[in-house]
């Protein structure tokens, strides 16, 4: 008997982090920034006119473009912006990954890669960390559909150089090339300007991490007018409003702070190089981040279970239960007192075993 049930689509999702409504909690599991979003975005926010949201938004977003375009150097034909950089990385895949060969990530990875493959029929291979967890650029000679790398990668943090993304964009001149960075505000190398020279070339961004407004939902793209033409044409043929007005304002406004950026990014900074520090002398491996986060492993201890006892202190961290990083945990830097409360608590956890 036929069914609507054998037309509903299957799939697996992707899992974010927890959100937790309880009061009193360290949320330090969904890589998101301690520090509030710019005072000049919030200002932005106050005085905001709500009689003009009866309008759509400008459907270009153009002011928010202009303002990308200045801060990176670029022209404004070369900004992409969208909702969130999930939604900028989604619509990528689908303008750029309609080859029939498999495109190439790397084993440990943003587990979202595999989700829009299974989404849109994309196919894939993935390729495997080195045993330090990093990139082994020659596996990306293989022809392929495409490449999508995260820079620095998540969950491990490491980070590559502009020799590296020079050369994957020259072993890959015939697919196009997405750098993913999310993270790279927390001390990486951008790849930006490299856009100018690679056509292949697609760097994502977002509002996210860095300026604190995973709220909002604001990310973007940079590449060759080409490139970002192409994804238009893909974005204007689901969704013509992806960034919605208050988004694009204070958007704006995060961006023209370049001050209160510097100054939030560099506060993460520190506290990360002393949370590594004071893991380190408790005997954890901790890798060298160039991000907002930590991945971290004890020998003779289960990470799994100081995650579960950390989530019992109202600590809330992540742990993947996926293959060769199951040892590990991920730490989001929060602020110095929230990161006082875990370690205090993962000296509690370390004692009592
Ligand atoms: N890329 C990577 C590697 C991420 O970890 C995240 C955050 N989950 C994103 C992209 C998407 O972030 P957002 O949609 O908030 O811009």
């Amino acid at each position: 008997m036929n069914s609507y049930k054998d037309n509903l689509r299957k799939i697996t999702p992707y899992v974010p982090g927890e959100q937790s409504k309880e009061k009193d909690i360290v949320k330090i599991n969904a890589n998101e920034n301690p520090y509030p979003p710019s005072p000049k975005a919030t200002a932005v926010l106050k005085d905001f006119n709500t009689e003009s949201l009866r309008f759509y938004p400008n459907a270009n977003a153009t002011m928010l473009k202009k303002a990308l375009a200045k801060y990176y150097g670029v022209g404004v034909e070369n900004v992409f912006v969208g909702n969130g950089s999930d939604d900028v990385l989604a619509l990528a895949f689908q303008s750029f990954f309609c080859s029939d060969k498999p495109i190439a990530y790397p084993d440990i990875t943003y587990s979202f890669y595999p989700v829009w493959c299974d989404l849109f029929n994309i196919p894939y291979t993935t390729y495997p960390l080195d045993e330090n967890f990093r990139i082994n650029l020659e596996d990306y000679k293989a022809q392929n559909g495409g490449v999508v790398i995260p820079n620095p990668n998540a969950p491990t943090s490491l980070g590559e150089g502009e020799e590296f993304v020079r050369k994957l964009a020259e072993y890959n001149a015939d697919s196009v090339v997405i750098i993913d960075e999310a993270y790279v505000d927390f001390g990486g190398y951008s790849s930006v300007q490299l856009t100018t020279e690679y056509p292949n070339l697609l760097v994502t961004g977002t509002f996210s991490k860095s300026r604190s407004l995973a709220g909002l939902r604001i990310g973007f793209a940079i590449g060759s007018s080409e490139l970002i033409s192409v994804l238009e044409a893909v974005k204007n043929s689901y969704n013509s409003y992806t960034v919605d007005s208050l988004s694009i304002a204070m958007g704006i406004a995060s961006i023209e702070d370049d001050e209160y950026f510097k100054t939030t990014t560099g506060k993460v900074i520190a506290t990360r190089t002393r949370v590594t520090d004071e893991m380190r002398a408790l005997g954890f491996e901790v890798l060298d981040s160039q991000t907002n986060f930590i991945l971290a492993t004890h020998d003779g201890y289960s990470m799994k279970e100081l995650f579960e006892y950390l989530k019992t202190k109202k600590v809330f961290i992540r742990y993947f239960s996926l293959p060769r990083i199951e040892k590990y945990v991920r730490i989001t830097i929060g602020t110095d007192g929230e990161m006082d409360r875990f370690l205090a608590e993962v000296k509690n956890f370390l004692e009592g075993r």
